[in-house]
């Protein structure tokens, strides 16, 4: 069989341009031609087309097809052209809405090139195309209403949002940050577009190693990314904690290969971690205040037992009359009843403590006469007051003066306050108890002329157990006192003051609601004492 070479003949080559406007125009594109010198366009039959007019509904002139592009976009087409025929770019190119035959704006992208000069400067023959680039226009636009969206919508997030992509080579970059990224960082979004490694630059050092592992692990198994760690952004007091949450995502990367893209949020989370902390401290503090309250209620009980056997045997010992004690054995039973005593005073404060740290003890507040108080106290130390060779002075019994209060309660306070005036007193001085009112409250002051307390000791002085440099000394005392006497006031509505000088001796103000007050009455709701800080 004869091979027949293949061979164009003439018809074929009469259809050559026409094929070629076809092919243009299947891509979107037609070619012209402008004759600069007589101002006449040549072959804009498909350009007119494509706008949808007829050939002869078009002047075939520059002018003509000036008519056709907005008039907004005009002045840039004409100086991109402009600057071509002054040599300053090898062709032009030139975006505008031209006016369809529908009377709809179109995008055209116009380029063109001056293909023969008459005169340098001159243009005498210029061609090009025109490309219909509507698609394009409104996927940029669609595009565009979605960023403006995004970052509308990001403003209002309080840390940032991105998009982080990592190619096929395993080079990463962020291709959208928002807004939050100033705030966070001190980087702008587009620094972060332009620079990641502005970011990794302002993370704590010795975390880089552990993120780039576990963002590894996250890429493998595209599993979401979840870190916390300390960044440095300029200018800030010192490193801020910031937690990121990313989901990775697989994606042809359009070259053949796949890229990942990770879409996360970071955020700001210095406060929180400082807050939870904060609770996870006080949580474990709570817990073990919890439970030193159950332990030394226990242990007081367990003790209250055995005491009380040991007081009453004592006494037994001392009164039986069968067996007489001689004077010498009677002082040593007597001891041991009053170290008993002291024992078992101790512990029924230790119990109440514990009481008010559980939030058990309950006061019933009534009207107290505060005079008649403060000799009740003063019976019940008078030996405590002779022996110490003190002058105890007391308000005088008429005094009108009452307070809201709970009585058994407020006796232990001021039992409290009148026992350290008596112990830290120094011999031939002085303890005074004086009442005043001060609008709706009552004031029971307590004064010695003791040894005073010093002005540093001032603050921690209603600490539990915090004996203020007393614990060496031969003052026996556990520190519980006046710990005790501030939560009994303060659950009787009241509170405590204190003045002191070193030498000279201290004054106790108990304040307290004025019995005489309207709806101080006698029988009223048994109240709450708070809790001890601990
Ligand atoms: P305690 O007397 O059992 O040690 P308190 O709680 O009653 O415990 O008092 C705590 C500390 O406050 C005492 O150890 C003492 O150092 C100091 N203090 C209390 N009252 C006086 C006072 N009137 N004068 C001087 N120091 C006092």
């Amino acid at each position: 069989m004869r091979r027949m070479r293949p061979r164009l003949v003439s018809d074929d080559l009469s259809a050559l341009p026409d094929l070629l406007d076809e092919v243009l125009v299947g891509a979107g594109t037609t070619v012209w031609s402008w004759d600069a010198v007589e101002d006449r366009l040549g072959g804009i039959n498909c350009s007119v087309a494509m706008l949808g007019y007829a050939p002869d509904e078009v002047p075939w002139t520059q002018a003509g097809w000036d008519t056709l592009i907005h008039p907004d976009d005009r002045a840039a087409a004409e100086a991109a052209f402009e600057r071509h025929r002054r040599g300053e770019a090898e062709r032009y190119e030139c975006e505008y809405r031209a006016r369809g035959a529908d009377g709809q704006w179109r995008w055209l992208l116009e380029r063109g090139q001056v293909a023969t000069w008459q005169s340098p400067g001159v243009a005498r023959r210029v061609v090009g195309t025109l490309t219909d680039i509507g698609p394009r226009k409104r996927a940029e636009h669609q595009a565009q209403a979605l960023r403006d969206r995004l970052s509308q919508l990001a403003v209002h997030v309080p840390g940032m949002l991105y998009q982080y992509v990592e190619d096929a080579l395993g080079n990463g970059r962020f291709v959208y940050a928002s807004e939050g990224a100033q705030a966070l960082f001190g980087l702008s979004p587009a620094q972060l577009v332009a620079d990641p490694a502005a970011l990794t630059r302002l993370i704590a050092r010795d975390e880089l190693a552990r993120l780039a592992v576990t963002l590894r692990r996250s890429a493998q198994g595209l599993t979401p990314w979840r870190e916390t760690f300390r960044v440095f952004p300029p200018g800030a007091a010192g490193p801020r904690w910031v937690l990121v949450e990313a989901t990775p995502r697989r994606d042809p990367d359009g070259l053949g290969g796949h890229e990942l893209t990770w879409h996360g949020y970071v955020q700001d989370v210095t406060e929180r971690r400082a807050l939870d902390l904060a609770r996870a401290e006080a949580a474990a503090a709570a817990a073990a205040s919890r439970a030193k309250t159950e332990f030394l209620s226990r242990v007081s009980h367990e003790l209250r037992t055995p005491l009380n056997a040991v007081m009453g045997f004592a006494q037994l010992l001392e009164h039986d009359p069968r067996e007489p004690l001689s004077e010498g054995q009677r002082r040593r039973v007597r001891l041991i009843h009053d170290a008993g005593e002291h024992l078992l005073r101790m512990i029924g404060d230790l119990l109440d403590l514990t009481r008010i740290e559980s939030g058990h003890l309950t006061m019933e507040p009534q009207r107290v006469p505060l005079a008649m108080l403060a000799r009740d106290c003063a019976d019940m130390l008078a030996p405590a007051v002779d022996e110490a060779r003190l002058a105890l002075a007391l308000p005088a019994l008429d005094s009108p003066l009452t307070a809201r209060a709970d009585p058994g309660r407020l006796k232990q306070v001021l039992l409290n306050l009148l026992s350290n005036a008596i112990k830290y007193n120094r011999p031939g001085g002085q303890v005074e108890v004086t009442l005043s009112e001060a609008g709706g409250e009552v004031v029971l002051a307590v004064r010695d002329t003791g040894i005073g307390i010093r002005p540093e000791h001032l603050p921690r002085l209603f600490e539990p157990f915090n004996r203020l440099g007393q614990r060496s000394g031969r003052i026996p005392g556990t520190g519980i006192g006046l710990a005790l006497t501030r939560m009994l006031v303060e659950g009787m509505d009241g509170r405590i003051a204190v003045d002191s000088v070193p030498e000279q001796g201290s004054c106790f103000r108990v304040h307290l609601p004025n019995g005489a007050a309207a709806g101080a009455g006698d029988a009223a709701a048994p109240v709450q004492v708070p809790n001890l800080p601990t």
